[in-house]
């Protein structure tokens, strides 16, 4: 069997091997998929024991993109934007990095029948996450997009590496305009707090946090109060990143839905 993993820490709670063992059943792929808790200064040892034991690939989760990134032998261009890799593909010694996090955040926004194209986007956030998602989003087409970080220099820098006239930064006190879609790709939601923007530029527009929970994110629930037409989490932005790392690994596509339904009933039985 072809040996997939995670690596991450903490990763106990990953959701990950699920989704692959859901796609390699309905794709009739013979792989088997596990969890490494590699130690916070081992991530390297760990993976070089892992493709010693003939690892084929590896998805990679927090604390570790940035370090899967500077490990890899060749990097996609989404992971060279993103300056962080979540898939890894082990091949003849070379160590090949990709970025599926933006593919997988445009795939579940035109799931959920967000429109794209032409719309004026806001997203919170100049972290990895918020990196790889701006070329892909730029790709669709949108009216603008205004990245808005805490840390001001952050977003600057991210508009900085992605020239395009379409693109404006700022601090999270200094946003004007309205926007369509609101793209919460800060970690605040994981600390139980919401980043601090004024209420009305989230009101009528759609909102989704990157960040997914069995009832409501804060930011959603937040954004809910601000008077959001609609808020989405991150858990199919989870499910379609995992089948764009599947797609590389294997060459077959996935069927997303029936995994986001398993793992939404799943949550909500959890409560
Ligand atoms: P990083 O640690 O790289 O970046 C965190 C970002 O959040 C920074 O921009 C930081 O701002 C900001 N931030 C943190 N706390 C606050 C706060 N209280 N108020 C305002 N801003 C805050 O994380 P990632 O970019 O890798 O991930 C971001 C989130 O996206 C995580 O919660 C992660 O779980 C989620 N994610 C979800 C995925 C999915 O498939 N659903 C895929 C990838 C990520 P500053 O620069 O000022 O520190």
């Amino acid at each position: 069997m072809d040996q997939y993993a995670v690596f991450g820490n903490p990763i106990s709670h990953s959701k990950s091997p699920a989704i692959h063992t859901m796609f390699a059943k309905q794709t009739q792929q013979a792989m088997e998929y596990g969890v490494i808790e590699a130690p916070l200064d081992g991530f390297e040892k760990a993976v070089g024991e892992f493709i010693h034991r003939g690892g084929q690939g590896a998805n990679v989760t927090l604390p570790f993109k940035q370090q899967a990134f500077a490990l890899a032998d060749q990097l996609s261009e989404a992971a060279r934007l993103a300056e962080a890799v979540n898939t890894l593909s082990f091949n003849k010694g070379r160590i090949y990095g990709d970025n599926t996090d933006g593919k997988g955040l445009v795939a579940d926004l035109k799931l959920q029948g967000v429109t794209l194209t032409d719309a004026r986007i806001l997203l919170l956030g100049a972290g990895g996450a918020a990196r790889g998602v701006i070329a892909p989003l730029l790709s669709e087409l949108p009216a603008s997009i205004h990245v808005a970080n805490r840390t001001e220099q952050r977003a600057v820098e991210l508009a900085v590496q992605n020239p395009s006239s379409k693109l404006v930064a700022s601090g999270l006190d200094n946003i004007e305009g309205e926007f369509d879609l609101v793209i919460n790709a800060s970690s605040a939601s994981l600390a139980g707090s919401v980043p601090s923007i004024r209420g009305p530029l989230v009101a009528d527009a759609v909102c989704y946090d990157m960040v997914y929970a069995a009832t409501v994110t804060p930011f959603n629930l937040w954004a809910r109060q601000q008077g959001a037409s609609r808020t989405i989490d991150g858990l199919g932005m989870l499910v379609c990143q995992a089948a764009e790392s599947f797609a590389i690994w294997r060459g077959v596509r996935p069927d997303v839905n029936p995994v986001m339904q398993f793992l939404r009933a799943q949550m909500t039985q959890s409560l």
